[in-house]
């Protein structure tokens, strides 16, 4: 399997925090210019890239292309700025850098700063509201004429992606979901030539961090039969929990719930026969918090199937993640071969 290193890359860099992502959007264009789909784009920058099969069942592959970000909320006297997160994040920022976006487009650099000890102002914690961005101005004008920051300004952490050749691991932000983006480019992209009985639609969706927003509508505007949406999946093996369920290298995760939706129990039987009989790496996992696009897609119509196909990676929603290239690799196996094998008639007895 020849999966795109570069690609996910630059996914992994484009800037686009929930209601921002027009840089993502105008960047998966790019990988289907030479394609036979059509590109569609609604208001909340849905990004629709289908093959229209009229009278055909629609099945929808969806993944989000927000990452979880900040906005500025006010600017203080001193030349610092409070911020307001975009999606869930933790509760420590000590010397997180981030990079905003200024009303020219350009990029500002700095960093999230609470007092160093010697001060008394110092306190332990940290959480967003005991902590400030700082650029390195001294002034509310400074912001912004200088800078050109102003209240709404987008953020997201101001890291560089990199992939470690060897040992097939990349380093990087917001895998949470473009690792599930670069995932759907590569299936969509072997699809494209394939004899299918179905629609194929790819939807990346909007601002699912913020509560599936996009998803919401995309869901609507597909309206599809059946839905599987890829996602960056929390790894839990690397803190001490009672039971590893999504180890980095392990394959796909398959969540028989989270907090938003329990996988339709039928098409989620199908898919784990299907790891099985054709050998493909991947675990099981029942979460108790979480959710994903899937929650907006299977309330639609008279319900649809929905599975969530879930590449591990370690510290979502924080400043850098890690992810592994055998994870994607899988993921992108196990969703064709669930295409392969549907039939009409399964989708009819789900
Ligand atoms: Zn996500």
């Amino acid at each position: 399997m020849n999966i795109s290193i570069e690609r996910i890359l630059a996914l992994s860099d484009a800037f686009g925090p929930s209601g921002f992502e027009e840089d993502v959007v105008a960047l998966l264009r790019t990988y289907f210019q030479d394609s036979q789909y059509e590109l569609e784009e609604d208001r909340l920058r849905n990004l629709y890239v289908r093959k229209e099969r009229k009278g055909a069942l629609c099945v929808m592959l969806d993944a989000h292309t927000d990452e979880v970000g900040f906005m500025v909320q006010s600017l203080l006297p001193k030349g610092t700025m409070r911020l307001a997160p975009l999606g869930g994040w933790g509760s420590q920022f000590g010397s997180l850098r981030l990079a905003a976006r200024n009303s020219r487009g350009d990029l500002i650099a700095g960093m999230v700063v609470s007092p160093p000890p010697h001060f008394e102002e110092a306190r332990k914690g940290g959480d967003l509201s005991s902590v400030v961005f700082d650029v390195g101005a001294s002034s509310i004008e400074e912001v912004k004429e200088s800078y050109g920051l102003n209240l709404g300004s987008p953020l997201v952490p101001h890291v560089k992606s990199r992939f470690d050749e060897e040992r097939g691991k990349f380093y990087g932000k917001a895998f949470d979901c473009r690792i599930g983006c670069a995932a759907l480019v590569e299936i969509l992209l072997a699809l494209e030539n394939k004899r299918t009985p179905f629609e194929i639609v790819g939807s990346f969706s909007s601002q699912e961090e913020v509560g599936h927003r996009g998803a919401i509508v995309a869901a609507q505007n597909v309206k599809p039969d059946i839905a599987i949406t890829f996602e960056g999946a929390p790894a839990d093996d690397t803190f001490p929990v009672d039971q590893v369920q999504c180890a980095l290298g392990r394959g796909p995760m398959l969540r028989h719930m989270d907090r938003s939706m329990i996988t339709h129990p039928r098409f989620q039987r199908f898919t784990l026969d299907i790891a099985q009989k054709e050998g493909i790496c991947h675990q099981e996992a029942v979460r108790l918090g979480g959710g994903t696009n899937g929650a907006a897609i299977h309330l639609t119509k008279r319900g649809v199937p929905t599975i969530v196909i879930g590449i591990p990676v370690r510290y979502i929603h924080s400043g850098e993640g890690i992810c592994a290239l055998s994870d994607v690799e899988d993921a992108v196996k196990l969703a064709l071969a669930v295409v392969e094998n549907l039939t009409e008639d399964i989708v009819a007895s789900f």
